[in-house]
């Protein structure tokens, strides 16, 4: 697991790789990963520009929503920190398996928006009596609270993130606030 690596697959590009034409006007464009000396790589082409490519070589493939940035009320970071931490807490709380990348990827993110602190990683021991494997946890320390947070280490994987990326993005839109930004993020 690489955090650097999926934090900069998450980004979209703002031109297109080819033509260099913006996409950030641009609805829907799509967007692949690629393997380029083993590192999963992502592209942003528009979508006059994918037509034209023959050899289409990823392994993930998605159409990136673009958001206008004219007419959009965008969240403030901390709007959008308080928002993940909920939304991070509440899966956390539910304890299920099906959450397991989602909780992944939030954490890193709080990380990167620095509502939580890396703390290291940390084996959690074999449970035969109810058929867990050895695993590996993450350890994170929510910097307001010094509550120390620990979630199961995820391999990565494109889809997921693309997938994971899309339902975030989602919750973040549907859950603007009312009140009139400050501190707009870039
Ligand atoms: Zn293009």
């Amino acid at each position: 697991m690489e955090k650097e690596q999926y934090l900069n697959i998450k980004r979209p590009e703002k031109n297109c790789l080819l033509c260099g034409c913006s996409l950030v006007e641009v609805e829907k464009h799509p967007s692949i990963l690629a393997k380029i000396e083993q590192e999963p790589t992502r592209k942003d082409f528009c979508p006059t520009c994918w037509e034209k490519i023959q050899d289409r070589d990823y392994f993930s493939y998605w159409l990136t929503k673009r958001i206008k940035p004219d007419n959009t009320r965008r969240l403030t970071k901390k709007e959008r920190n308080n928002l993940l931490l909920r939304m991070f807490e509440f899966l956390n709380a539910q304890k299920g398996e099906g959450n397991a990348y989602m909780l992944f990827y939030i954490s890193h993110l709080l990380m990167r928006y620095k509502v939580f602190n890396w703390k290291g990683t940390r084996a959690a021991p074999a449970e035969p009596e109810n058929n867990i494997p050895e695993r590996t946890l993450l350890v994170f320390e929510n910097r307001i609270t010094g509550e120390e947070i620990t979630i199961q280490d995820q391999t990565l994987d494109g889809e997921k993130i693309a997938a994971t990326k899309k339902e975030i993005d989602e919750y973040l839109l549907n859950n603007l606030p009312e009140e009139s930004p400050e501190d707009i993020i870039e």
